[in-house]
């Protein structure tokens, strides 16, 4: 069977493709792109239809962080001009927070800088969930703090959080050239610390970054094993005064094969689109709700996204809809346990069957690029889904036969300066007195 046939009939299956098969969609060419893109595009409408779920970034604390990432705005020695202010009071979060749900946002995700909180930050970020809850009937909260210290996730919890975002960002063997001031093991252990609090685990990667397809395959298969609820996929937002400023190294095509790739490992969890795809994506973003199910409406935490009114327009003109606060995002298989988010899989289903969100450069190390994440905490479930036909067209597996097996290096530079006319800093909506533009 040709590769993005197989791929497809995994995929209805909950089941992963193997390393090589992951590696062999990377590495497909840009002439079979909606090849793949209409393969993986199958796999989404299995487990998620045509709806988009919508996530709205509030940073509740920006710039001033004393951790080294090297993607982020926020990071120590940065000399990007972001807006930097400490934590916004609850009300202020709250009222940043209405402005995403009015624009049809159901997931607000509360953003902070920094290594991680102390327990009066997590007091500070638990009066403002209550808030939040309180004025938006329905919506889920993700907090997105960075690591955390015993006892914190079940704090938040108590106090209404649905999920908690750490992202992976890459790989394992690569992590040390991204971040010295703290490990791949720490990110891993707040996942799982997060999880045992019973929050739906948010936790994705960062593509863009000089990683090889390897290390883009690792960090993949990495978060499956993690078993996250949501998986955003961010794209560099190179940020100038940043030591990845010149790191341009994404095209459209690629940026869909990775999302494609993303798909294929993780066929039930919500994928979500999340920083860079504006500026990397461009004018091929609708081809992306293909593959994802789940977007960032409006801003980034420190870089502008495209206008929230934009999104939605995307949105019904690609054939996709907005998801509703009474639907559950995630497939019915995945919502048996847990925290409204539920992901786990029900007890007899396969092995390895889940997977599972962030934003522009931020933190909580994850978020800080843009990122996301997705539960589905309220309303009813979906309709199992129908099962899909699952024959590949020859010309698809024509597309994938081609596929050159070995990927490696394939990254492809195509600038090697900054694009301040893509990349625009945040001067709007939380910690300003200027509306936002969800
Ligand atoms: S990602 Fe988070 S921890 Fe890392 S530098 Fe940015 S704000 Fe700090």
């Amino acid at each position: 069977m040709e590769l993005l046939g197989r791929l497809v009939e995994k995929g209805l299956r909950r089941e992963p493709p193997t390393r090589d098969e992951a590696l062999a969609v990377l590495a497909t060419s840009d002439d079979d792109v909606l090849d793949v893109v209409a393969a993986a595009g199958r796999v989404r409408r299995q487990w998620f239809g045509r709806r988009v779920k919508l996530n709205y970034l509030v940073n509740l604390k920006s710039g001033l962080c004393p951790e080294d990432c090297s993607y982020c705005s926020q990071r120590l020695g940065s000399t990007a001009g972001i807006l930097k202010y400490s934590w916004l009071k609850p009300a202020e979060a709250s009222q940043a927070a209405a402005a995403g749900v009015a624009g049809g946002a159901k997931r607000v995700c509360l953003v902070a800088s920094g290594r991680g909180p102390t327990d009066r930050d997590v007091d500070r970020v638990s009066r403002t969930i209550e808030a939040i809850k309180e004025q938006n009937d329905g919506v889920e909260v993700c907090a997105c703090l960075g690591l955390l210290s015993a006892g914190q996730a079940e704090k938040l919890r108590e106090a209404g959080a649905d999920a908690y975002n750490h992202n992976l960002n890459t790989s394992e063997a690569t992590y040390g050239e991204i971040t010295t001031t703290h490990t791949y093991a720490d990110r891993v252990e707040t996942v799982r610390q997060a999880q045992s609090a019973g929050l739906s685990a948010c936790s994705g990667l960062i593509a863009g970054m000089g990683e090889t397809d390897e290390d883009l395959v690792d960090v993949v298969f990495a978060l499956r094993d993690l078993d996250p609820d949501s998986v955003p996929v961010n794209f560099l937002i190179p940020f100038e005064g940043t030591p990845l400023a010149k790191e341009w190294n994404l095209t459209p095509q690629r940026c869909l094969r990775i999302l494609a790739m993303v798909r294929f490992v993780c066929p039930d969890v919500e994928v979500r689109l999340a920083g860079g795809r504006e500026v990397h994506l461009r004018t091929l973003q609708p081809l992306a709700l293909h593959l994802a199910n789940s977007i960032f409406l409006g801003d980034y935490l420190t870089s502008e996204g495209q206008a929230g009114r934009a999104d939605l327009d995307m949105i019904a003109d690609a054939g996709f809809e907005v998801e509703g606060a009474g639907t559950t995002t995630l497939p019915a298989h995945r919502t048996g346990e847990g925290p409204g988010c539920g992901t786990r899989p029900a007890a007899g289903a396969p092995a390895g069957s889940v997977c599972g969100s962030a934003a522009d450069g931020g933190c909580g190390s994850g978020c800080g690029h843009a990122v996301g994440s997705g539960c589905g905490s309220a309303g009813t479930s979906r309709e199992p889904a129908e099962p899909a036909e699952t024959t590949a067209t020859a010309a698809t597996a024509e597309a994938a036969e081609a596929a050159e097996p070995d990927t490696a290096e394939r990254t492809v530079p195509v600038s090697s300066g900054p694009r301040t006319d893509l990349v625009t800093v945040r001067r709007r909506g939380a910690g300003t007195e200027v509306a936002p533009n969800a």
